[in-house]
């Protein structure tokens, strides 16, 4: 396997927040270094809007490039290869590469960080381009090559690059405030906590269940479903509510068409008072407009309408293929897909209504002691720190990465 001693990452959008720039790139560097842990980092530098990452010993590259696409701010990650201190080694060095590569065009580009070096950047890509058309009767395209040749030169010397995997893109994760995700053990939510955290929020999780009514294995599942959105941010807290009760005296007392919509409005108020303790600024859902009878526009204006916090539904113009396509790349559709039983997949009625309105959910749940329902399933809650992220091997290899 490809091992390296070197990666350099570029930034994806950072460059574009100009006043925040140092704590964004600090913020960066932690996340890096979080990410990196258990490979021995010797240092983590920033060249020019870059990430540059020493290691005291080879490591495999895809290993490296796994646990930095788990970084929100990363554009793209680079094996990279020290040449030595001059253009001559660059060649000695390439000269052997060179004549196990196959092209159909190439480019040189050359970046060059070191203003001391004697030659610029223009002069070393013209350097190696002829030096490549020697060996080689690659034609060169600038526009569209078919490989492309890095030369970075830096202070410590001259590195080189051909292979690029793409980062995951976004910003890091701390940059974007606080939310407080409703995870279910399906696959949406999960992909709405990893949309928002790539939008640089830190999230904490609340779930709720209905234990006895439904297999106490089902908080696990939620739990190892956080586990593995701790690989892209680091701890988060998991709140677990009983939602049985109010959803009994619902079923108990108010129309049964409107009962999802009612535990929703439940949810989103407990959801609230949660996350004003975790200090958040917003919920996160997984709603997406019209896939199932809840997520109608009236539906989700009339449960909204309890809310004071902004409701944030990254995925709401999303269709489920696309859905489960980003569940499968950041990791967590094998665990969402299985079986569980959600707290709303029993008390359902036959035909729940698609076009309520708030004041019909108000008078519905007119004869219910809110207040005092809200207080008792918050005394109920229990809050679990979830430090532990799930092993490597179980995150996805970047897109386009192979062995
Ligand atoms: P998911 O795949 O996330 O379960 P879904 O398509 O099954 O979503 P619903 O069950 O209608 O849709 O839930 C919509 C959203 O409400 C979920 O994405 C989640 O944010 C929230 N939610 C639903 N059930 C729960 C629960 N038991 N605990 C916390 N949040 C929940
Ligand atoms: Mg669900």
């Amino acid at each position: 396997m490809e091992t390296v001693t070197r990666v350099l990452c570029t930034t994806s959008e950072i460059s574009l927040k100009g006043g925040n720039r140092r704590w964004f790139e600090r913020t960066l560097t932690e996340n890096v270094r979080r990410a990196l842990s258990d490979l021995p980092v010797e240092r983590i530098e920033r060249p020019a809007w870059r990430v540059l990452i020493s290691f005291t010993e080879p490591v495999p590259f895809l290993e490296a490039a796994r646990r930095l696409a788990t970084v929100f701010g990363l554009g793209a990650v680079m094996a990279i290869e020290y040449a030595g201190a001059t253009v001559d080694d660059l060649e000695s060095l390439l000269g052997p590469r060179l004549k196990e590569m196959e092209a159909e065009s190439f480019a040189i580009r050359c970046i060059r960080s070191d203003k001391h070096f004697p030659m610029t950047s223009p002069e070393v890509e013209r350097r190696i381009g002829t030096f490549v058309q020697e060996h080689k009767e690659w034609p060169v395209n600038l526009g569209n090559p078919d490989i492309t040749i890095h030369v970075l030169v830096d202070e410590k010397g001259i590195s080189t690059w051909t292979r690029r995997v793409p980062g995951p893109g976004g910003l890091p994760v701390g940059v974007g405030g606080r939310a407080s995700c409703l995870i279910s053990g399906g696959i949406d939510s999960p992909v709405a906590a990893y949309q928002m955290m790539k939008r640089g929020m830190r999230l904490d999780f609340v779930h709720f269940h209905s234990v006895p009514r439904t297999d106490p294995a089902s908080i696990e599942k939620v739990e190892d479903l956080v586990r593995i959105l701790v690989r892209y941010q680091g701890p988060a807290r998991l709140a677990m509510t009983p939602l049985l009760p109010i959803q009994e005296e619902i079923a108990a007392r108010c129309p049964a068409e409107v009962r999802v919509l009612l535990y929703r409005r439940f949810m989103i108020r407990l959801s609230e008072a949660i996350a004003r303790r975790f200090k958040s600024d917003a919920l996160v859902t997984g709603e997406s407009l019209g896939q199932v009878a809840s997520q109608t526009i009236q539906n989700l204006r009339s449960v909204e309408s309890v809310a004071t916090m902004p409701v944030l539904r990254p995925l709401i113009g999303l269709d489920k293929p696309e859905i489960i396509n980003l569940a499968r790349r950041m990791g967590s559709y094998e665990t969402s897909i299985l079986p569980h039983f959600d707290c709303c997949s029993f008390l359902l009625p036959d035909r729940p209504a698609t076009r309520s309105t708030a004041a019909e959910l108000d008078r519905a749940e007119a004869g219910l002691d809110v207040e005092n329902l809200v207080t008792q399933a918050l005394d109920g809650t229990e809050i679990r720190r979830i430090e532990e992220p799930i092993p490597w091997d179980e995150i996805p290899l970047p897109e386009g990465a192979h062995q």
